[in-house]
């Protein structure tokens, strides 16, 4: 039976989770038999745990054949010790399941093309993915280190740090997406100025050329990619790059497409013995709006999305995960919004959202 972890979080996090556990128990009255658990992340994790992630929730983790996790943070827990904070607890689970591998897609619904700052043109029909390679690169390298001179002055240092491997498996993730995909890779570094560039561009041809020649291969330069992504973001397919671009450039990607309450996102590692599948957690991009916690209103659809994303790269289930990204984008051009994406007109609900969604769901299934 497949099985998930439901990490439902802090803020809006339980109220987009049970939006998706609704889109869950759809799949399931249809025969999908997801076996579902639930734990603690976060603030409420600290609350009522003692720890932003429980040894005994990794354990869980370990079991089953993915992890959807809402989000996580507050304001409440702002002066807690670094170890303690509510992002701690993403950043464990992160290094636990070693999960290098973050796909962010960047979808433009035609419904929502007037959202997003670009031209509609520019923008509709946009489906490009970023890769971003996650547990390497500047973010972890050491030395990290705020040195006093003694003259009045300090000096700050950040290492980038990049091996073979972390190369290496990073691009052969991003030749695998390429084939479910319109087979294009674009590698993305700074080799003119950094030598972790020269590696990541050798290495990555070096990939390419060991059993992946059916993939076009493309290289750019980070700084020229991310204008290429706000002159003409529709010719890219797939972008991989490492920690830093990754994040620059995913957040690029993402204003593309209008807004944070649509972004779904991928977290994946190594193929587990056990299961033969990737380890993987799905979370929506965004954080958990204390803002407008507790009101009902919250757009359900990323981490609806990311459910999604499941669907196809945990489970196969790629008919299911096409269906529910047709009700989502339906269910738009109904005319359906939550406010952050209303733009004039009357928002719904989260369960109104979610209720439509299903209904376009039922419809196609
Ligand atoms: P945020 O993503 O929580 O919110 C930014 C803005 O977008 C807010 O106005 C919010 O109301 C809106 N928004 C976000 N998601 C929405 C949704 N699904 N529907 C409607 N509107 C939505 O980012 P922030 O305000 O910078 O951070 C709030 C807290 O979340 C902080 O504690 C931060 O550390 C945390 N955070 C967590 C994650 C995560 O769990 N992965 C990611 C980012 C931020």
């Amino acid at each position: 039976m497949p099985s998930l972890l439901l990490l439902p979080g802090d803020g809006i996090g339980p109220e987009v989770m049970a939006a998706t556990e609704r889109v869950i128990d759809f799949f399931n009255r249809r025969g999908a038999g997801f076996e579902l658990q639930h734990g603690l992340v976060g603030g409420s994790a600290v609350d009522k745990e003692g720890a932003p992630v429980s040894e005994e929730t990794l354990a869980i983790g370990e079991a089953v054949d993915a992890i959807l996790f809402g989000a996580v943070g507050g304001p409440q827990y702002d002066e807690l010790s670094y170890e303690m904070r509510p992002e701690a607890g993403l950043l464990r689970l992160r290094k636990h399941f070693e999960l290098f591998a973050n796909i962010r897609p960047a979808i433009c619904y035609p419904a929502l093309a007037d959202a997003s700052s670009l031209k509609r043109e520019v923008v509709e029909g946009l489906d490009i993915i970023i890769l971003r390679e996650l547990t390497g690169g500047v973010y972890f390298g050491e030395p990290k280190t705020i040195e006093d001179l003694g003259n009045g002055q300090k000096r700050a240092i950040d290492t980038q740090i990049y091996d073979t491997y972390e190369i290496d498996r990073i691009a052969r993730a991003a030749f695998e997406l390429a084939r479910t995909r319109r087979q294009h890779v674009t590698s993305m570094e700074k080799r003119n100025v950094m030598k972790s560039g020269v590696l990541w561009r050798e290495v990555v041809e070096d990939a390419h050329k060991d059993g992946n020649t059916d993939i076009t291969l493309s290289h750019m330069l980070a700084d020229a990619g991310a204008m290429q992504l706000v002159r003409d973001p529709k010719q890219f397919d797939v972008i991989v790059c490492d920690n830093l671009f990754g994040d620059m450039l995913s957040d690029i990607a993402a204003q593309l497409t209008g807004s944070l309450g649509m972004l779904p996102s991928a977290s994946l590692g190594a193929v587990d013995e056990r299961s033969g599948r990737r380890r993987a957690l799905y979370e929506p991009v965004h954080g958990s709006a204390p803002d407008i916690a507790g009101k009902g209103i919250a757009n359900p659809i990323a981490m609806i999305a990311s459910f999604g994303m499941a669907l196809q790269y945990s489970f196969g289930m790629v008919n299911e995960a096409k269906a529910l990204d047709g009700a989502i984008a339906a269910a738009l051009a109904d005319g359906l919004r939550t406010a952050d994406i209303a733009h004039g007109v009357t928002p719904v609900s989260t369960n109104e959202m979610t209720d439509a969604i299903l209904g376009k769901l039922e419809k196609a299934l």
